[in-house]
């Protein structure tokens, strides 16, 4: 993890790739006239409507926007109440940049969650200035956020994260009706490892474990923590159980793999994990409490079983809901 925080001030010019601004504009002569202010230092991305800005946010969120106000469709403060209520676009500073120059305007795009107003003819100077003071300070918020939802040992998400993160995921399971899964991994009778080798190397040996789960999960949403001592786990969104199941068979073989010396085992001489697999299929009932304690149950068969395996269940279908009786 970087450790020049304290010169966060600096961050910015550090960076050495260019940070990317969006400008939406429905008129191309003011687009043209903030890329030239900008177009030196920064990657820029260009949206004509608030739509086309929403849809770049979602797919390749920018660090920081240009937004005008006064756009046909959907104008700058809804694009703005947008993103300030979407997880994944919140901290995205915006940057109102119109040609209002009264209070209760300012005050209405401040209060759609803004950090800045600035209003037209535009100094390049001061427009310049502003921007990278908001992304400097972007930056340092984002690397908080880091240091708040990593584990320090091994990189990995933390518990405080996943616990956050399951509740959100599985909400969208709901809504959309989608599959969510979860893998509880536990690395077998470790307390014997560091009884043997000592706590450093376990310390170090849990970070080669989470090292080595980390690149088996392929897709974008799939999210690595560790949720405590030497347990990890993985939420993996839109997977069904049998998509679950082979991901936790491929952790547990890479692990295997790693052929880190465990004279202590009495599974083999290598470190190896367990792993407890839970699906939410899409129309099955419970709650995400129920799919932690349903995974965890499986982990423990798993234990029970000899260790260095798998088990996994789904989670029992919703019962039909009761009609509905007219009124
Ligand atoms: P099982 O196969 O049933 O999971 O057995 P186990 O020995 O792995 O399980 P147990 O819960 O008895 O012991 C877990 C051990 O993990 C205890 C503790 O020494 C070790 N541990 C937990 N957190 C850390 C850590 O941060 N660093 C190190 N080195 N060891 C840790
Ligand atoms: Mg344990
Ligand atoms: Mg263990």
């Amino acid at each position: 993890m970087r450790e020049d925080f304290a010169a966060g001030a600096t961050l910015l010019t550090q960076h050495s790739d260019k940070r990317t601004l969006l400008i939406v504009d429905d008129q191309p002569i003011n687009i043209q006239l903030l890329s030239r202010a900008f177009s030196a230092d920064y990657h820029l991305i260009m949206a004509a409507s608030g739509q086309q800005a929403l849809h770049i946010c979602h797919t390749h969120p920018p660090d920081l926007i240009l937004l005008d106000i006064e756009m046909p469709e959907m104008n700058g403060f809804e694009v703005c109440r947008h993103l300030k209520a979407h997880a994944d676009t919140r901290n995205i500073p915006v940057i109102f940049v119109t040609a209002h120059i009264d209070e209760q305007t300012e005050t209405r795009g401040l209060q759609a969650g803004a950090v800045d107003f600035i209003t037209r003819p535009i100094n390049f100077n001061i427009v310049r200035a502003r921007v990278n003071t908001h992304l400097t300070l972007k930056i340092q918020s984002d690397f908080l956020r880091q240091l708040a939802w990593r584990d320090g040992l091994t990189g990995a998400y933390n518990r405080r994260y996943f616990d956050e993160h399951l509740a959100l995921e599985w909400h969208k399971a709901c809504q959309q009706h989608i599959p969510l899964s979860l893998v509880i991994l536990d690395v077998d009778v470790f307390k014997n490892y560091n009884d043997r080798y000592g706590h450093q190397q376990g310390d170090e040996c849990l970070r080669k474990v989470a090292a080595a789960i980390n690149p088996v999960l392929k897709r974008p949403g799939d999210m690595l923590a560790r949720y405590g001592g030497e347990e990890f786990v993985c939420l993996l969104p839109n997977t069904v159980l049998s998509g679950a199941l082979s991901v936790a068979e491929s952790i547990r073989n890479t692990i295997l793999a790693l052929q880190i010396e465990h004279h202590g085992s009495p599974v083999t001489s290598f470190v190896t994990v367990s792993a407890g697999v839970c699906c939410k299929e899409a129309a099955s009932a419970g709650n995400c409490a129920e799919l932690f304690r349903q995974a965890d149950e499986q982990l423990y068969l798993a234990k029970q079983h000899g260790r260095n395996q798998c088990f996994a269940t789904p989670l029992t279908p919703a019962a039909t809901p009761p009609k509905s009786r007219g009124v």
